[in-house]
C-alpha cells in the first residue's frame, strides 16, 4: 500500500490552520463553490508534495479537542486522514543482526585516522552488547592497513580491495557496502561525518532500507532494548536530540570527527582479516571518476593541528586575518575562524570551526575576537588549553577559557608575537 492522505470534506471547516503548519506548503484552501454550505473553503492536499509528516493531522485533531472543550462540536475537525505504508523492514528479525561495524575511510590510498575515533565509540558499544567490533575497509591496495585497524581494537576487518575503488565514487562504494550489509547483517554501522562519509552513508542507508543519524556526538546503548541512542546537536546547537532507529537494521550513524579520543595501538593484536570478493559488473554505476585536483593550500589543516589560532568578528575587517596568520606562523599553528568571518568572505570555509564547520581538538586554541556562542564552542570546546583574547570580559569564551586576556586584539597580538619571538631567540 502506498502512503495516502485525504481530507474528509464534511468535517473540514476551511479554517486554514493546516496550511500554516505544513512544512512543505502542500496544502491550500479552495472555494467549495457549493450552494447552501456552512463553510465556504475546503483544505486541498497535494499528495505528490506531501512528506507524510503528520503535522496537519495532529493540528486538525488539536483544534477538534479545543473546540470540544468550549462548544461540543464533534462533527467538525479530525478532517485529515493519513494512511502510512507499513515498511517492509518492520517485520525483520532483529536478532539476526550482530556486530558493531566502523567504516575505515581512506583517501588516496592512505588511512584516515578518524577510524580510531570510531573504534572508540564502536568498541564501547560492542562491549555493552557483547558483540564483535568490526571494520570495513574499501579501496585499492589498502589491505596493508587491516592489521593496523586490528591493532587499534577491531576484532575483524572486512577488506574490499579492488582497482574500481582506487578513487572515491560514492555510487560504487555505497553499492559495495550495501551488498556486504545484506550478506553479513551488522547490528550497528558507524561512519565518519567527513565529506566522503556523509556522501555515501546516506546512499547506504537508503539502499539498505534503514535510518541514519547524521553528525552524532554522543552515543549510548540502551541495556533493555539493545538499541543505539545517537545524540546530535539540533536547532543550531540549542538542543541535543537523541535519535533512535527502532524498526530497521543496521542502526546507522555518522560520527563527528574529533568528538572522541582515538583508541591506543596495541601492536600485534589478534583479529581476522576477511577479503571480500568484489564484482562491479553487477552494479549499475552512472558516475565515473574523471580527475582529482588537490586544493592548493599551504596552510596547516585545522582538524589535525596541535595548535590553532582563530579569528572572529572582533577582527572588524578581512585584513585582520593577517595578524592571526602572523601569530599562527610564529607558533607553527593553523588558522581558524568563526562563522561570521567566513560568511563575510574574509576567509574560506575550510577554516571555519563550529557546529556547521569543523571540529578541532588541539592542545592549544587561541580565540581572538570570538565571543564563544554555543555553535562555535561545539567545534572547539575539547581543546586542551583555550586562550581567549577579547575586549569584553563577560564574553562566554572569556569565562570558559583556561586563560582570558582582556583587551584590544590589535594591541595585544603584536605584543604576544614579540614575546614569543623573544623567548625563541
Ligand atoms: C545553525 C547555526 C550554525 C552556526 N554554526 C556556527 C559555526 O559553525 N561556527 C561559528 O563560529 N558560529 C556558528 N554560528 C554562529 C554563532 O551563533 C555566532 O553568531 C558566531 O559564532 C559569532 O562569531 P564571533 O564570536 O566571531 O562574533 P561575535 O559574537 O560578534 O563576537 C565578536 C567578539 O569580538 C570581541 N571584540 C570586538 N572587537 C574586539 C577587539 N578589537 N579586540 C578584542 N575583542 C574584540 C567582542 O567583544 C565579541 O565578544 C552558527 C549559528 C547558527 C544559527
Amino acid at each position: 500500500m502506498a502512503n495516502e492522505i485525504f481530507v474528509i470534506k464534511e468535517r473540514c471547516t476551511g479554517c486554514g490552520s493546516c496550511v500554516k503548519v505544513c512544512p512543505v506548503n502542500c496544502i491550500s484552501m479552495a472555494d467549495r463553490n457549493e450552494p447552501n454550505v456552512r463553510w465556504k473553503k475546503l483544505a486541498v492536499i497535494d499528495a505528490n508534495k506531501c512528506v507524510f509528516c503528520n503535522a496537519c493531522v495532529l493540528d486538525c485533531d488539536k483544534l477538534f479537542d479545543k473546540t470540544k472543550a468550549k462548544v461540543p462540536n464533534p462533527e467538525f475537525f479530525h478532517a485529515i486522514v493519513m494512511k502510512k505504508e507499513e515498511s517492509a523492514a518492520v517485520n525483520i528479525d532483529q536478532t539476526q543482526y550482530k556486530g558493531v561495524w566502523c567504516y575505515a575511510e581512506q583517501r588516496h590510498g592512505k588511512i584516515v585516522p578518524t577510524i580510531y575515533e570510531l573504534l572508540t565509540v564502536g568498541g564501547q558499544m560492542a562491549k555493552d552488547l557483547n558483540e564483535e567490533l568490526c571494520a570495513v575497509l574499501i579501496g585499492h591496495n589498502v589491505t596493508q592497513y587491516a592489521q593496523d585497524i586490528i591493532d587499534h581494537g577491531a576484532d575483524k576487518v572486512y577488506v574490499l580491495d579492488h582497482p574500481s575503488f582506487e578513487h572515491f565514487v560514492d555510487e560504487a562504494y555505497a553499492q559495495a557496502m550495501t551488498d556486504l550489509i545484506k550478506q553479513e547483517k551488522p547490528n550497528k554501522l558507524l561512519m565518519p561525518a567527513s565529506i566522503i562519509g556523509r556522501s555515501f552513508s546516506s546512499r547506504v542507508a537508503i539502499m539498505a532500507n534503514t535510518g541514519i543519524t547524521a553528525d552524532a556526538t554522543e552515543f549510548a546503548i540502551d541495556p533493555k532494548t539493545r538499541m543505539m541512542h545517537a545524540t546530535r546537536p539540533s536547532f543550531g546547537g540549542n538542543l541535543m536530540a537523541t535519535i533512535l532507529c527502532e524498526r530497521h537494521r543496521p542502526e546507522m550513524a555518522t560520527v563527528r570527527p574529533m568528538s572522541f579520543p582515538r583508541t591506543p595501538k596495541v601492536a600485534g593484536r589478534q583479529g581476522k582479516v576477511i577479503n571480500v570478493a568484489v564484482d562491479p559488473s553487477k552494479w549499475n554505476i552512472r558516475t565515473k571518476f574523471v580527475e582529482y585536483k588537490p586544493e592548493t593550500n599551504e596552510q596547516v589543516d585545522i582538524t589535525g593541528a596541535e595548535k590553532v589560532v582563530a579569528g572572529g568578528r572582533g577582527l572588524g575587517k578581512p585584513e585582520g586575518f593577517k595578524l592571526i596568520e602572523d601569530l599562527a606562523s610564529t607558533l607553527g599553528a593553523a588558522v581558524a575562524a568563526s562563522r561570521p568571518t567566513v560568511d563575510a568572505g574574509w576567509i574560506p570555509y575550510r577554516h571555519q570551526v563550529g557546529l556547521t564547520g569543523r571540529t578541532v581538538r588541539p592542545k592549544l586554541y587561541i580565540a581572538c575576537g570570538i565571543s564563544g556562542q554555543i555553535q562555535h564552542l561545539a567545534g572547539m570546546s575539547s581543546a586542551e588549553t583555550i586562550v581567549a583574547i577579547n575586549k569584553d570580559p563577560d564574553a562566554p569564551l572569556m569565562k570558559l577559557a583556561t586563560l582570558s586576556v582582556e583587551g584590544d586584539l590589535y594591541e595585544l597580538i603584536p605584543l604576544i608575537i614579540k614575546e614569543i619571538q623573544k623567548a625563541k631567540n
